[in-house]
């Protein structure tokens, strides 16, 4: 594999042919990876970092099961256009059905996760000669402009007007929705609100087409709703005519690791799963999966969406690696390990808020202070930047760019999982030691009215403590005050 991956200079668009919007971890500094294997990308000068991020390369950066697999399709694949093939029947169908639950025995191929998203958009509103669509708040499904419409994390950061036809229920966010953990009714009060959001859309005159939701919120940050909340939203959109489809690109082959989708471990039955991503370790492949009776309304068009000989190849591949290497046995493992020391982590430090997931999935929410909940984005962008210079890639997303998300390929050890929550254990003591420091030279100063920058909301407390800072004396209860007055 070292061999297939011999250092290269890294492949670097010039800015000025690409978009602005081109989106790079690590903004002015990124990381120029030049090769990566399993679990691990190396730069320029050789360095090894640890990815915790790239659910893409699920089995492993440039495995060699699958790079093989890729080269040999490669060498006997037969581009063509309107020409008889004989390729023999596919396997990867087959393997595929064996993971899938009986009701879902149908696959329409194609190249990524958007193309997939509209496809089964469309055979929705074939099938119930609806149009009305509901989606979860601040969810993503990709870049096509119908999908983007699917999408309220982009219509409502892009200024794009969404349609009448869309209609979003509130994310069961229970750290930090309207309604919280602390609230026993809180996921009735979010089933409510959806029921209100669906009764709503059938108002306004229009027949219901779908739900889509990822039935693990992972784009939002990670976000495990409540099993009840799943199961009520796709036994109310049933009873109103729609289909229900489950969004599995960020989570499917095993990730949550108790099971091979994440809508197994919510306990739904969705019409038409979408997976993506993860299939081809790198390759481009997604598909719908759904049920003949409802591919069927394709007719003819369903030839457009064959298995072609290079999706065989490499969909099998990883499937094999992912049965023989057992790694999603090893994602449960890991990812309790991983789990325990995170939640270790939640009760040490300050600014984890939150810490939510499973398998090899996880949210973590970077707070001002456990008490106020505020975003960080600040601490979230500083920890991710510390953690590059440990060597540890990771990468902070979320509506407030405060959720630390970690989704590593599948490969990831207990020991990646301890090197990963010591270097944020230190980072983390090193970001409050220095806010420490930062408050009791605040506390010091001769009473101020207003100080620069995030330490400008600190205002003296009394006399007294104006007092003992202007003596030089540090007020213990003032600079703890000070501190968690820097939300
Ligand atoms: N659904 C989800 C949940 C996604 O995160 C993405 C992409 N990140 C897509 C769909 C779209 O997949 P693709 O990038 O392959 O078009």
């Amino acid at each position: 594999n070292m061999q297939l991956c011999k250092p290269q200079k890294p492949l670097r668009l010039p800015r000025k042919y690409s978009s602005k919007s081109c989106h790079l971890q690590h903004g002015a500094r990124p990381v120029k990876i030049v090769r990566a294997s399993y679990q691990y990308a190396y730069d320029e000068t050789n360095t090894e970092y640890l990815d915790c991020v790239n659910s893409m390369s699920h089995v492993g950066h440039c495995h060699p099961a699958v790079v093989e697999a890729t080269s040999l399709a490669m060498v006997t694949e037969v581009a063509s256009s309107g020409w008889e093939i004989d390729l023999g029947e596919p396997k990867y169908p087959k393997d595929l059905r064996q993971i899938l639950p009986d009701h879902l025995d149908t696959f329409l191929f194609c190249n990524s996760g958007s193309e997939a998203v509209d496809l089964a958009l469309q055979l929705s509103r074939l099938y119930t000669c609806g149009t009305a669509v509901i989606v979860v708040d601040n969810a993503f499904h990709g870049a096509l402009d119908s999908v983007h419409q699917l999408s309220p994390k982009i219509y409502k950061s892009n200024n794009i007007s969404k349609e009448d036809w869309v209609h979003s229920v509130t994310m069961p966010d229970l750290y930090r929705g309207p309604y919280q953990s602390d609230d026993p009714l809180a996921v009735e009060k979010y089933v409510a609100d959806a029921k209100d959001v669906i009764n709503k859309a059938r108002d306004g005159g229009r027949k219901l087409a779908c739900f889509i939701a990822e039935p693990m919120l992972t784009v939002p940050g990670c976000i495990d709703p409540p099993s009840t909340w799943l199961q009520e939203l796709y036994k109310m959109v049933r009873a109103f005519g729609g289909l229900c489809i489950a969004d599995e690109v960020q989570t499917s082959l095993g990730r949550v690791g108790s099971h091979y989708w994440s809508f197994q471990a919510q306990d739904v039955k969705p019409d038409i799963v979408i997976i993506g991503k993860s299939l081809g370790n790198g390759y481009p492949m997604a598909a719908v999966v759904t049920s003949r009776e409802i591919a069927a309304l394709l007719g003819e068009r369903i030839k457009e969406y064959q298995c072609t000989r290079m999706m065989d190849a490499v969909g099998c591949a990883v499937l094999n690696v992912l049965k023989q290497e057992h790694l999603m046995e090893s994602a449960t493992e890991v990812g309790t390990v991983l789990k325990n020391e995170l939640m270790k982590l939640q009760i040490k430090h300050e600014h984890i808020g939150n810490v939510r997931g499973k398998g090899l999935i996880f949210g973590i929410e970077i707070v001002w202070s456990k008490q106020s909940k505020t975003p960080a984005r600040e601490l979230a962008d500083q920890i991710v930047y510390r953690m590059r210079e440990k060597h540890v890639i990771m990468a902070n997303e979320g509506d407030g760019r405060n959720i630390l998300i970690l989704m590593p390929p599948m490969c990831f050890t207990k020991e990646n999982a301890l090197i990963l929550s010591q270097g944020l254990d230190k980072v983390l003591a090193e970001i409050s030691t220095q806010r420490i420091s930062q408050a009791v030279n605040t506390a010091m100063q001769p009473r101020v009215g207003s100080c620069e920058g995030r330490l400008g909301i600190l205002q003296p407390q009394d006399d007294d403590d104006d007092s003992a800072s202007s003596k030089g004396t540090v007020n213990l209860e003032r600079v703890l005050q000070c501190y968690q007055d820097l939300d």
